[in-house]
């Protein structure tokens, strides 16, 4: 796969410990890709190219703008070198790959999309996609569930509640595991993993996305996996560092 230079073109902190990066391509070329595919940055160290994959969370289709989100891991290759970029400043990336992506030939009742952190990324880049499906079939509908510790480090939340407003097929879901205060209607009290449990899963009718922090995914597929849902309709992402 050709790589090819990235131009940040703004940066936005949006929780405390996430940055929401927006790039375009330094030869102006568009960068096509499918709602939920991620693109892999290169960074030079002097051990060598390291390799780091972000997935794509741009909203709107647009193929000019790409838009990330990265959470700060303190120390971190990509953590460091893309909190410390500056508009203007170019990195090198690959891409997009990835098959975390919503197939046109099925028909679910239920698709549920789990995310924890910035894992919902590749569901805010769905959310056009979703709405034309729900659209065009009545009877399916739609579960975000994204997990993280307090109401702040919600990302992304206004995208998921207005859609969910639009489209009473679509339901979204904030599990805050360490929220002291009050919970508002869309939020649940404890991992988001623990949502299962409770949402008459269905392993003929239901699709399940999982996506963020390993721990949960395997957690999550090994609840579902014991429900009777085979692999085929339980896609994973595990966000790690590949080398
Ligand atoms: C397909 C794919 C898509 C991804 N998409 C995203 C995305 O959209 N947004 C995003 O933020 N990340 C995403 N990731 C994870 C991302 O690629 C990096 O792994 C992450 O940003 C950490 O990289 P780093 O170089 O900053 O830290 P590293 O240099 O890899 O790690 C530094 C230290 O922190 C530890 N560490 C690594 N990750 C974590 C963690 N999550 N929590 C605690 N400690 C950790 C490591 O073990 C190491 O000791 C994705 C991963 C994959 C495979």
């Amino acid at each position: 796969m050709l790589e090819f230079q990235l131009v940040l073109k703004s940066s936005q902190k949006i929780t405390p410990n996430v940055l929401h990066l927006s790039f375009v391509r330094a030869d102006g070329a568009e960068l096509p890709c499918k709602p939920g595919q991620f693109l892999t940055f290169l960074f030079p160290t002097p051990d060598g190219v390291k390799r780091r994959s972000y997935s794509i969370a741009t909203i709107s289709g647009k193929t000019t703008e790409t838009e990330i989100a990265i959470s700060y891991i303190i120390g971190g290759i990509a953590s460091e070198a893309l909190f410390n970029l500056k508009v203007g400043d170019t990195v090198t990336a690959t891409g997009p790959f990835g098959r975390l992506v919503l197939k046109a030939e099925e028909t679910p009742a239920r698709y549920i999309l789990a995310a924890t952190g910035t894992g919902v990324a590749p569901y805010r880049a769905m959310l056009p996609e979703l709405v034309d499906k729900i659209t065009a079939d009545p009877n399916l509908n739609v579960l975000i569930l994204l997990g993280v510790q307090y109401r702040a480090d919600l990302l992304y939340c206004s995208d998921f509640l207005e859609c969910a407003a639009a489209h009473p097929q679509l339901e979204f879901r904030a599990y805050l595991s360490r929220e002291a205060s009050e919970l508002h209607a869309h939020e649940y009290k404890g991992y988001v993993q623990t949502a299962f449990a409770e949402l008459n899963l269905d392993p003929d009718h239901d699709i399940i996305y999982l996506c963020g922090n390993p721990n949960m995914i395997d957690a999550a597929f090994a609840h579902v996996s014991e429900l009777g849902f085979i692999p085929k309709n339980v896609r994973r992402e595990k966000y790690i560092s590949s080398n």
